[in-house]
């Protein structure tokens, strides 16, 4: 019989970043079923597949429930926490004491509550000496923040959700929040103003579908696209002079620069129709609010970071920035990717500080009670430097926690020669069977969402709750308590004294905030959190009772030293990969489904989940390129690269042009074909496009 629960409770989605309020209904205090919140101001009662099926993949076989060590016959076995981490400890200590307390680095998530992200950063790097750290962030948001901290003064995304409603134009820059953010997709399909809908995406992805634009771009030509677009901007008089004079610097230089991108460079670089781009610039001229919007196909690129501020310049340009409805709006992939990019030591030292000035390392020494000279005075290497770096024999132990390096990271190959190499893997995770966690020496089982508690970030800076609501299976722990466990065992643990729960590490990283533009003091208990419906950043103590929608740069002020944005700019590259005689197609790679997530470490564990996608991989393929090869739709072809190669259905569509295929980034052998190239300044990997053949069989 169906079970009757007696009680619920709210919290926040754990999948992506839109950070979906979601009602736990409860029997005896465990969660037993679930239902989208019908008054958060995030999903109004909406929640995607993912996020209905958030408690079934919970209860897969494959959950890791005991510490696993790998045992002289190389197989893992159970051990207790006890043995696991005097292995630990024991393993990662001889390495730094034989190679140096840097030979040991850590890969963490965007995936585990702040708390737990401030606790890992600050144990690894203030309590075990690590320097190197990086995130999976790295792999989705690194070009964003890097574009919005030059640009802005810090990552701020400017946004509110609103503004989906709110706009008249909202251009998608490789963009897919159809199936990528459906939620937000439906805040989009709420916008009562009629607004026109530009996609700019190589392939004919089901938001381009709705687009009264799409604008399908040669691969990796959106700068330049960008680009010509500001010219023509210029060239009409099409701009607000007087934001572009009160609010932002290096204008005058800008428009010097993009005067060289006329009509028909542009249309040779990206193969559009002139009356095509023309019409983008006539239309974000002629709508009185355009809002602009990007997601991987800006971020994971060898130029993302220019591209993402090529988008930045066009509404700093146009004053379409804090007012209803406009916005450069980064729109964040994991569910608490914005916790990790300011919390979490990684790319930068806790509240979005820098590690090499000595007078941020000063305060966080204050609010953590430690001595100044713990806190490292140079920046991590970042991930694909940690990689690198094994290779080089610098990097000996590495502690992996919630990711799946050997699926997810770029060149897939080369990834897992990478990690079969150390000395000593530890990997931190709700399942025993990831990719990584079948490489790693020890498995310590972590709890997952539902079985721990803490706070998320969304992509709109919202701070929401997440509860525990589930027992965690066997003798899986909250990542915080395996923290905490390490932190004893290393020797540490009077440095974290003060760190008793996640509760009492909100009070800590509120005072980490304390001055900067995140600041979030303001803010009171978790209790507090929820009643309000989450509340956004920035949050300062005067703010008690904040408005549920709110934006950045409301007052034309920025976080540089000037208060004012400025314009970047740079001369666009080739396409990294370009095709040749003997790989002739260029492979596009992104998102398939709304229904599936990153890697499948959970999606996958869902059988409604897994109906509603292929569970076998498959590859698009325009019908006149199959024609041309004489293959049968849905037969087995091989897709190879330079690097690797894998089987996949052949599924014939126009969506992608001819002479480009697209794979779903979900397939575990999509990533052995893709380039280890990356954007200079975020170091963010170039997924989506490499040169591939294509064979029968
Ligand atoms: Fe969860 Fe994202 Fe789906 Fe919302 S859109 S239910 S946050 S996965």
């Amino acid at each position: 019989a169906r079970l009757k629960p007696e009680a619920t409770t709210n919290m926040v989605c754990g999948f992506c970043s839109t950070g979906c309020g979601l009602k736990i209904h409860l029997r005896a205090g465990e969660a037993i079923g679930l239902s989208p919140q019908t008054s958060y101001p995030v999903n109004l009662g909406m929640a995607c597949p993912k996020g209905w099926e958030a408690l079934t993949v919970l209860d897969a076989p494959d959950r890791a429930t005991t510490p696993l060590l790998r045992n002289a016959s190389g197989q893992l076995e159970p051990v207790s926490w006890e043995t696991a981490m005097q292995q630990f400890v024991g393993r990662m200590k001889s390495i730094q004491k034989e190679h140096g307390p840097h030979s040991v680095a850590f890969l963490s998530t965007g995936q585990i509550p702040t708390e737990e992200m401030a606790l890992l950063g600050s144990l690894a790097k203030f309590g075990m000496g690590m320097l190197h750290g990086d995130g999976n962030t790295r792999q989705c948001m690194a070009t964003a923040a890097v574009a919005y901290k030059q640009s802005f003064g810090f990552d701020a995304p400017p946004y509110t959700y609103a503004d989906f409603e709110e706009s008249d134009a909202l251009v998608f820059v490789g963009s897919n929040p159809c199936i990528a953010h459906p939620i937000m997709w439906e805040r989009v399909m709420r916008n009562r103003r009629s607004p026109e809908i530009i996609v700019i995406d190589p392939r004919m992805t089901e938001t381009a579908m709705y687009a009264s634009q799409h604008l399908a771009i040669k691969p990796k030509s959106d700068q330049s696209l960008l680009y010509g677009v500001a010219r023509i901007l210029i060239e009409n008089g099409w701009l607000d002079e007087s934001f572009i004079a009160a609010s932002t610097e290096g204008f005058e230089e800008f428009a010097r620069y993009v005067a060289a991108f006329d009509l028909p460079r542009v249309v040779s670089d990206t193969g559009l129709k002139p009356e095509q781009i023309e019409r983008f610039a006539e239309t974000i001229h002629q709508r009185k609010r355009a809002s602009f919007w990007w997601t991987m196909g800006v971020n994971q690129s060898y130029q993302g970071t220019r591209t993402a501020q090529a988008i930045i310049n066009l509404a700093l340009m146009t004053g379409n920035i804090g007012k209803p409805g406009t916005g450069a709006n980064s729109i964040t992939g994991q569910c608490n990717a914005m916790g990790s990019r300011l919390f979490s030591n990684t790319t930068g030292l806790l509240g979005g500080r820098d590690f090499t000035k000595p007078e941020h390392r000063q305060q966080i020494a204050d609010v953590l009670e430690i001595d100044a000279a713990r806190i490292p005075t140079e920046n991590s290497w970042a991930y694909h430097e940690i990689m690198e770096g094994i290779l080089k024999g610098k990097i000996k132990g590495l502690w992996v926690i919630c990711t799946n390096t050997a699926h997810s990271w770029i060149n897939q190959n080369l990834a897992r020669e990478m990690l079969d190499r150390l000395d000593f893997l530890v990997v931190q995770d709700m399942y025993h069977t990831t990719e990584t966690a079948r490489l790693a020496h020890l498995v310590l089982p972590a709890a997952g969402w539902g079985e721990k508690e803490g706070t998320f970030i969304n992509s709109e800076r919202r701070f929401g709750v997440i509860k525990k609501v589930r027992k965690a299976p066997g003798q899986a722990l909250a990542d915080f308590h395996i923290f905490k466990l390490i932190a004893h065992y290393w020797g540490c643990g009077d440095m974290f004294s003060m760190w008793t729960s996640p509760a009492a590490v909100f009070e800590i990283i509120k005072e980490c905030s304390r001055g900067m533009p995140c600041d979030f003091t303001g803010m009171q208990d978790y209790g507090w959190l929820d009643a309000q419906g989450g509340v956004q950043w920035p949050c300062p103590s005067e703010l008690e009772a904040p408005a549920q929608e709110r934006r950045l740069f409301e007052d034309g002020k920025f976080f540089r030293e000037n208060g004012k944005a400025m314009f970047y700019f740079e001369e666009p590259r080739p396409l990294s990969e370009p095709t040749n005689d003997g790989y002739p197609f260029i492979l596009l790679t992104g998102r398939g489904t709304a229904s599936q997530w990153h890697t499948q470490t959970r999606t996958g564990k869902s059988a409604v989940l897994r109906k509603l996608y292929p569970e076998k991989p498959f590859v698009e393929i325009n019908p006149a390129d199959a024609r041309t090869l004489g293959l049968v739709q849905n037969e087995w072809i091989t897709i190879e690269s330079q690097r690797g190669r894998m089987l996949a259905m052949a599924l014939f569509t126009p969506a992608v042009q001819p002479g480009q295929l697209f794979i779903p980034m979900h397939y575990e052998g999509t990533n052995q074909l893709t380039d280890a190239v990356f954007d200079p300044y975020s170091k963010q990997p170039s997924y989506k496009a490499c040169a591939v053949r294509v064979t029968r069989g």
